[in-house]
Parts: structure tokens; C-alpha cells; sequence
């Protein structure tokens, strides 16, 4: 393949880091409001605590170790133009879907599976179409990872740590809502889908 068929190594890096700080913007307002309120119920296990340590490994460390040294060299690998548009475009939409759903959600939001003094159950807003948009904005966002970090290592750490992440939390979590909100959460889960509208 000629230069001229791929973007820039650069380019892609300079893609990552803009949007990994984009969206530590965007949580920055969400982190401090959410550290004022009490917490009512903790499903904070040991599972969860090491798997938000493994995400944050596959999404956040192992990247910038790529951008910033020459550490995973070897495992390079370098796909054609198109993917480095197709991930500028699917991180544009994860920043979007990301934002989004920080702002429907307000305090509601945590880190891991807990519920808040005054916790209310969200369904308008983004919340209306699907039952966890913040999680389907991690899917486009570790998708775009794969196409812009041209890397075996850390290209694809995102979508093994968070799809690991997701497979074993998404049912605790949506058992704790239905423990918490009973009939209104049922109705909730019967008249949306998970991650895409209509579809899955
Ligand atoms: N799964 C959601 C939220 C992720 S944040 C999404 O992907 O958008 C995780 C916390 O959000 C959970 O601990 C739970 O307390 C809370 N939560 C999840 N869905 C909610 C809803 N519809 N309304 C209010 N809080 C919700």
C-alpha cells in the first residue's frame, strides 16, 4: 500500500487525542456534580471496581502509551483511507450520543452500578429510543479506537475491555433497575431496545 492510499499515522493520532480530551470535557460538569450526591444503594462489587479498571486500560492507557511512545510499534498495522474518515465519523457521533446521554440522564448518572438519594427514572430525551445510549456512544467510540489506533494492542483493547465490561454488566444493571422502579421499569424495557431503536 502507497502513502497515499492511508492517513497519515499523525493525522490519526492528533483524530484520538482530540476527541479522548473532547470527552473528558464533556464528564468533567457530570464527575463533580455526581460526587455531591449520596449514594442509596451500592451494587459496587469487586467485579465492577476491576472491570472499570480494565476499561479504562483498554480505552485510555494503552492508547496514549501508542500515541506517546514507541512502546507497541510492532504490533502496527495499517488499513486504508476510508477507515480513518469512517472513525473520524463514528468518534463524532460517540461525543454526540455521549454528551447526550450525560445531560438526559443529570444525576443519575455513576460510574458503576448504583442508584442515588432521589434517584429518578429516566426515559425522555435520548433515554425515549434506548434503554442505554451511553453504553451504545462506548460501542461507537471503541469501533472508531480499532480504525484510528492502527494497532493489534491498543486499537483493539477497547472493544475487548469494554465488550467485556458490557456483556457482564448490562444484566445486573437492568436488575437493579427493575428492583429499584418494579412495573415502571418493565414497561420501560418492553417498549425500547438496548442499544440500536427498533433493532437490537
Ligand atoms: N446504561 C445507561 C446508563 C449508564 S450510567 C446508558 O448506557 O445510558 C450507569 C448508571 O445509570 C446506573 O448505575 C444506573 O443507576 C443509572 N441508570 C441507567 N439507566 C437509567 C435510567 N433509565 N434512568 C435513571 N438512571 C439510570
Amino acid at each position: 500500500m502507497n502513502g497515499a492510499d492511508t492517513m497519515d499515522t499523525s493525522t490519526l493520532k492528533v483524530i484520538f487525542t482530540s476527541g479522548l480530551v473532547s470527552a473528558f470535557a464533556i464528564r468533567h460538569p457530570y464527575q463533580r456534580e455526581n460526587k455531591k450526591n449520596k449514594v442509596a444503594v451500592d451494587r459496587q462489587t469487586t467485579r465492577e471496581k476491576a472491570l472499570l479498571v480494565l476499561v479504562i486500560m483498554g480505552t485510555i492507557v494503552l492508547p496514549l502509551i501508542y500515541v506517546f511512545s514507541p512502546w507497541l510499534i510492532a504490533a502496527n498495522y495499517q488499513l486504508p483511507l476510508w477507515a480513518g474518515y469512517l472513525g473520524a465519523i463514528f468518534f463524532v457521533v460517540a461525543l454526540w450520543l455521549f454528551w447526550r446521554s450525560h445531560h438526559d440522564l443529570g444525576k443519575n448518572w455513576s460510574p458503576t452500578l448504583q442508584i442515588r438519594e432521589g434517584h429518578t427514572l429516566v426515559v425522555n430525551g435520548i433515554y425515549q429510543k434506548i434503554r442505554h445510549p451511553m453504553y451504545a456512544s462506548l460501542w461507537l467510540w471503541c469501533a472508531a479506537q480499532a480504525l484510528l489506533i492502527q494497532n493489534w494492542i491498543a486499537g483493539l483493547a477497547g472493544i475487548i475491555s469494554f465488550g467485556i465490561m458490557y456483556v457482564l454488566r448490562i444484566s445486573d444493571e437492568e436488575e437493579m433497575m427493575l428492583e429499584q422502579f418494579g412495573e415502571e421499569y418493565k414497561a420501560y424495557m418492553q417498549r425500547t431496545k438496548r442499544l440500536i431503536p427498533y433493532l437490537l
